[in-house]
C-alpha cells in the first residue's frame, strides 16, 4: 500500500471550470483574483439550474408539492454547508454574504444596547466608553461597522497594530484588550496580506476579559480546512462567491447561546410567532435573522461547493495553495523593485500583495492584463492597512483550487517585465 499523500489535481479541477479555458488579448488566461471573486465549478451551476427548472418555489411557506421540496432542499443546503465548517445547522443562518453578516452582528448589538430582545439581550448591551477591538488589516466589512456601532453607542473603537512584517503585534494586543473591551472583531486570513492570523492567542486574550469574537472568515473558508466548533470563536461571517459558490449568499455562524440572546437585525416576515399591530414575538435562531425572501437557489449553489470543496479535501487544497503562495512570494522577492506587503514567513494561504517602485498598481494591473493575467489592484477594501504601509494601492494575486504553477510562473515573468516596459529605473526615477 503506498504511503504517499494523494497528489492534488489540478488538470482535472481545471476541468471542471469551463471559464478558464478563454484567452484574453490573444493570451491564456491566468486567472488570479480569486480573492476578490472565485470562479466557479460546473456542478455549482448545474445545482442552481437544477433546482431552478424542477423544485423552485418558496420556502417556510406554502402546503404545496413544490414548497416542500423546496424548502427541503433549502434546509439540506444548511446543513451540507454549516457541516462544511464545522457548526450545527441551528448555528448557521443565511445572508446575503459576510458584509451582511458583520452588518447583522454589529446592529443586533446596536439593539441590545437600545434595550431590545429578550432579558438575556443585555449581556450585549454598551455602555458609553465600553471598548470594541479590531484590527489594523481588517477589510472594511470588518471595521465600518464597528465605527457604526462605536459611534451609536459612544463605544471606543481600539485596533491591535500591524508589524512592518505583516503579523499582528500580540505584544500590543494584550493592552488593547482591556477589562472594558466588550467585542473583539478580527479577520482568520488577512485578504491583503494572506497570513494567517493566530486565532486562539486572541480568543483567549478575549476570553479572559468576556468579550465576544467575531471572526471575518471570508479568506479562511474557501482556502483552509475550518472547525468553527474548534477555533472557540462566538461568531463567524463568510462569503459563498469567494468559495466557488454563486455570489448573493453567505452566512453568520455562531454558538446556540450567543444567537439564541442576540436580538434581530432585520425583521419582517420568516421570523416571526406573533404578530400584532403593536408588536412581535421572534422565532429560534437561526430563523429570527432571516427576515424576508432569502436567496434560496444561491444557498443550493453553495451547498453544491460546499460538496466540491469536500470532494477534493480541504487540507489537500491548503496544501496546493500554500505552496502556490510561497512559490509567488518568493518569485516576487527575487524582481528588482517589488516590495511584498507582509513579507513574514508566516502560515498563509496563496495570497501575495506588492508594491512595483515607480509604477502605479492601475498601469501594473493594465499590463498584467494585456498578457491575460488577471490581478486585483487598489487598497482591497483596507485603506488603514494600505496607510500603515505608507501606499495608496498595491497590486493583489490570489490563487484557488484550479492555480497551477505555471500560471505562477507566467504571473511572475509578466511583474519581472513592468519596470523594464515603464522605463523605470533602480531608483524608481522613469529613465
Ligand atoms: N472580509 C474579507 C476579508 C474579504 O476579503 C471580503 C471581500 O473581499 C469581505 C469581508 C466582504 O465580503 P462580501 O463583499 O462578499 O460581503
Amino acid at each position: 500500500m503506498s504511503t504517499t499523500a494523494p497528489v492534488f489535481d489540478v488538470t482535472a479541477v481545471r476541468g471542471d471550470f469551463p471559464i478558464l479555458s478563454q484567452t484574453v488579448h490573444g493570451s491564456p488566461l491566468v486567472y488570479l483574483d480569486s480573492g476578490a471573486t472565485s470562479q466557479k465549478p460546473t456542478s455549482v451551476l448545474d445545482a442552481e439550474i437544477d433546482f431552478l427548472t424542477r423544485a423552485n418555489s418558496a420556502v417556510h411557506r406554502g402546503a404545496h408539492t413544490l414548497a416542500g421540496e423546496a424548502t427541503e432542499l433549502f434546509e439540506d443546503a444548511r446543513a451540507t454547508v454549516s457541516r462544511f465548517v464545522g457548526a450545527q445547522p441551528e448555528e448557521f443562518v443565511w445572508t446575503s454574504g459576510a458584509t451582511a453578516a458583520l452588518n447583522l452582528v454589529a446592529y443586533a448589538i446596536g439593539n441590545a444596547t437600545a434595550g431590545r430582545g429578550a432579558p438575556s439581550s443585555a449581556r450585549f448591551a454598551l455602555a458609553p466608553g465600553d471598548e470594541l477591538v479590531v484590527t489594523e488589516s481588517e477589510h472594511h466589512a470588518n471595521l465600518i461597522p464597528w465605527q457604526e456601532l462605536a459611534a451609536r453607542t459612544g463605544a471606543v473603537l481600539k485596533h491591535i497594530p500591524v508589524r512592518d512584517d505583516g503579523t499582528l503585534d500580540l505584544e500590543a494586543a494584550v493592552s488593547v484588550i482591556t477589562g472594558r473591551t466588550r467585542v473583539v472583531a478580527f479577520s482568520h486570513v488577512s485578504n491583503v496580506l494572506g497570513i494567517v492570523n493566530p486565532v486562539s492567542e486572541l480568543v483567549a486574550l478575549a476570553r479572559e476579559v468576556g468579550a465576544l469574537t467575531v471572526l471575518d472568515a471570508c479568506q479562511s473558508v474557501p482556502h483552509l480546512p475550518f472547525d468553527f466548533a474548534a477555533l472557540g470563536v462566538d461568531l463567524a461571517a463568510f462569503s459563498g462567491h469567494k468559495m466557488l459558490g454563486p455570489y448573493g449568499v453567505g452566512a453568520l455562524v455562531g454558538r446556540s447561546d450567543v444567537l439564541d440572546a442576540l436580538p434581530p437585525f432585520l425583521t419582517g416576515g420568516s421570523m416571526v410567532t406573533t404578530v400584532t399591530l403593536d408588536e412581535a414575538g421572534f422565532l429560534p435562531a437561526p430563523q429570527k435573522f432571516e427576515a424576508g425572501t432569502q436567496p434560496v437557489s444561491q444557498a443550493i449553489g453553495l451547498a453544491a461547493a460546499a460538496r466540491y470543496l469536500d470532494a477534493l479535501g480541504m487540507a489537500g487544497v491548503h496544501e496546493h495553495e500554500r505552496r502556490l503562495g510561497v512559490r509567488m512570494m518568493e518569485g516576487l522577492r527575487r524582481i528588482d523593485g517589488v516590495r511584498l506587503l507582509g513579507d513574514a514567513d508566516a502560515e498563509r494561504i496563496g495570497i501575495a500583495s506588492f508594491d512595483v517602485d515607480g509604477v502605479h498598481a492601475h498601469d501594473v494591473g493594465q499590463f498584467l492584463d494585456d498578457r491575460g493575467v488577471a490581478v486585483r489592484v487598489g487598497h482591497h477594501c483596507a485603506k488603514p492597512l494600505h496607510a500603515r504601509f505608507g501606499l495608496t494601492a498595491s497590486v493583489r494575486a490570489s490563487t484557488s483550487v484550479f492555480t497551477t504553477d505555471d500560471e505562477v510562473d507566467v504571473f511572475l515573468d509578466a511583474v519581472e517585465g513592468v519596470r523594464p516596459f515603464f522605463g523605470v529605473g533602480a531608483t524608481g526615477g522613469r529613465s
